[in-house]
């Protein structure tokens, strides 16, 4: 395969808040790529119930990513394949935690290559003191008054302060 021009990435997810995991994943990202858009799905293809508005996920990530020049936050709806193409992506980040994330994206790969033909899924496994934490169990221990300061950066703890205060 050859490659062209700058190595655009995107990196889509919920991000329902952004966790220490998402952020090891998209500096692990920036060794090999360019640019990177991390891009926030309006709606989720699993049943999960979110806590904060696309809108203010946003926001957040934003903050988070602020310092980071390479690093562009965006929500996007519709198909991922769709978006990558408008914005120049022929890359898909995602992270693989354990053995019960493969499924699921596995069949994501496959059909997003089927999609279009173009686009590459590159997987990637975290630092191992992330590889048990979820945006979703931070959203229930944080709800259910526990520490989250070890999974979420400062920015996110006090969002999830103030959400449940
Ligand atoms: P979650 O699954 O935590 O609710 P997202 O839907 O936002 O989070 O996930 C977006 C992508 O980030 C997925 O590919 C997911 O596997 C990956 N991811 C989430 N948390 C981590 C983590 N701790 N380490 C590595 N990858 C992660």
């Amino acid at each position: 395969m050859k490659t062209h021009g700058p190595i655009v990435a995107v990196y889509p997810g919920s991000f329902d808040p952004v966790t220490l995991g998402h952020e090891d994943v998209v500096r692990r990202t920036l060794r090999f790529s360019d640019r990177l858009i991390v891009a926030v799905a309006g709606f989720s293809t699993q049943p999960k119930r979110s806590l904060f508005p696309v809108a203010e996920r946003l926001e957040i990530l934003k903050e988070v990513f602020g310092g980071e020049p390479r690093v562009e936050c965006v929500a996007f709806s519709g198909l991922l394949v769709d978006f990558a193409r408008d914005i120049g992506a022929r890359f898909i980040i995602r992270g693989l935690r354990a053995v019960s994330d493969f499924d699921y994206e596995f069949q994501m790969a496959q059909m997003n290559r089927e999609l279009w033909d173009e686009v590459e899924t590159i997987f990637l496994t975290p630092e191992v003191h992330y590889s048990f934490l979820s945006a979703s169990l931070v959203r229930e221990v944080a709800a259910l008054g526990g520490d989250v300061s070890t999974f979420v950066s400062p920015l996110v703890l006090q969002r999830l302060k103030r959400r449940f205060s």
